[in-house]
């Protein structure tokens, strides 16, 4: 934790902090030691953790990278936290992220961008997003392992971009609960982590059945570490065929037959398999995550949380509204909620909403699908793209950026267990990761092809 705690303040420049607690890591810090002496201790007592801003997390700022939570401290703990913390985890401080976790390079944050540990000659680039401060603190070294969020990618693209590994498990497998919402039946949390072993020990501690989250599954959590065996002969990998995308680059390919190559031998069988509906995905995801953001940003309205406006003479309760909301949510939120508002509109809801669901529908039977086939697991790129620039996609077309979670957002809509590894670098020298996805509740299985790629 001290190592960890010096590592941090050292490793400012990068932005991944965006609030420090050293007096409860210590604090932690110490009740683990007492755990250790007395002999029994849990699997990570003594861990330094960084969270993600979007876990409430008691007494502590936990803001959702954005001004309308300006000075909200909440009056309880997240139930993922809480479980870390029961089982030993030190808290070293609340990571930066997109505002909301809307975006995917860690730009549209009210702390400001972060900073990739990784270069490419004197560029500086983006860590991902929307978990950018998760995935540079851990591949920077400034923590061991930090908690993400993956709504359509946020776990997985940055973990790519920053050559760390992170996982999204099945929806429903970790609880909800105390997470601040961005799109309701798409978001799952997840750890971001050095190694697979580590992403299966902290998954098995953060994953379970939470009464306080209707949504959350009530099954039993297995040993997903215990899964990690590295024997993976027979097993059937598919290679989506539509995931070939116009446009990616030379040598994304590259690495995708690499991986293909590197589970073949250890014994898989490699196959094609087609997941017809692929590209209707993105459309659909950027129609039913605004849909349900503008829904669940409503309640941030001056008067129950963090940021209010002040207010002109003769100002009413719609001009508070007006300007609280004008004020406290970023550009990027802002356009999230027209979006959301319009699809969801009276005149508009049958057209965008309604028929994004049916897509959404097909797109979990192409998956239902191939793995009633006989396939045990999906191989795909992460991302289309290594690390980009900071600043060379933000002011430029929204789309542009939405393009960049072509890969990730169709497991959110089928609801499936999804993990980025890295497994190589490009000519510059920056990570490039693989991603695996699997069958729903089989995150060890999962884990376990990972392991192979690592
Ligand atoms: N980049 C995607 C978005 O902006 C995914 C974000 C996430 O998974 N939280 O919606």
């Amino acid at each position: 934790t001290m190592a960890c705690l010096t590592a941090m303040d050292a490793g400012d420049t990068l932005g991944a902090f965006v609030h420090k607690t050293p007096e409860i890591a210590l604090e932690q810090a110490r009740a683990a030691d007492a755990r250790l002496q007395a002999g029994g201790a849990p699997d990570l007592c003594g861990i330094p953790l960084g969270i993600k801003d979007l876990f409430c997390t008691k007494g502590v700022p936990s803001q959702a990278a954005s001004n309308i939570l300006a000075g909200f401290k909440p009056e309880y703990e997240s139930t993922v936290t809480a479980k870390l913390f029961d089982a030993g985890a030190v808290m070293l401080g609340k990571l930066n992220m997109d505002e909301f976790a809307m975006g995917s390079s860690n730009e549209s944050s009210c702390y400001g961008p972060v900073v990739n540990p990784w270069r490419s000659d004197d560029r500086e680039l983006s860590p991902g997003g929307s978990s950018g401060g998760s995935a540079a603190a851990v591949a920077g070294d400034l923590c061991l392992a930090a908690t993400g969020t993956d709504t359509g990618g946020s776990i997985r693209q940055p973990a790519a971009f920053c050559g760390i590994v992170g996982i999204k498990p099945t929806y429903g497998r970790v609880s909800r609960w105390g997470i601040i919402a961005y799109a309701s039946s798409l978001d799952q949390a997840g750890p971001m982590t050095k190694s697979v072993r580590d992403a299966a020990i902290l998954l098995g501690a953060m994953a379970g059945h939470d009464p306080k989250d209707s949504t959350s599954a009530d099954l039993p959590v297995p040993d997903f570490e215990a899964a990690l065996t590295g024997d993976i002969r027979g097993k059937k990998i598919g290679i989506p065929r539509e995931y070939r995308v116009a446009g990616m680059r030379p040598e994304i390919q590259k690495i995708w037959d690499k991986g293909a190559e590197m589970l073949r031998d250890a014994g898989a069988e490699i196959v094609e398999v087609s997941l017809p509906h692929t590209k209707y995905a993105l459309p659909a995801y950027y129609v039913i995550a605004p849909a349900e953001a503008s829904s669940n940003l409503a309640r941030y309205d001056g008067v129950r949380y963090g940021h209010r406006a002040k207010l002109a003479a003769g100002d009413g309760i719609t001009e508070m509204y007006e300007k609280t909301r004008a004020e406290g949510f970023g550009a990027e939120v802002q356009r999230r909620v027209m979006i959301g508002t319009y699809v969801l509109s009276a005149g508009f809801y049958d057209a965008y909403y309604n028929r994004a669901r049916k897509v959404r529908a097909l797109i979990k039977r192409d998956f239902e699908q191939a793995f009633a086939a006989g396939v045990d697991a999906i191989l795909t790129p992460a991302t289309p793209t290594p690390a980009f620039g900071l600043g060379e996609m933000s002011s430029a077309d929204p789309v542009e950026m939405y393009l960049n979670d072509v890969f990730t957002v169709t497991l959110n809509l089928a609801g499936l267990p999804g993990v980025s590894v890295p497994v190589g670098l490009d000519a510059d020298g920056l990570p490039l990761g693989l991603q695996l996805i699997g069958r729903p509740w089989e995150e060890g299985e999962l884990l376990n092809h990972a392991y192979v790629l690592e």
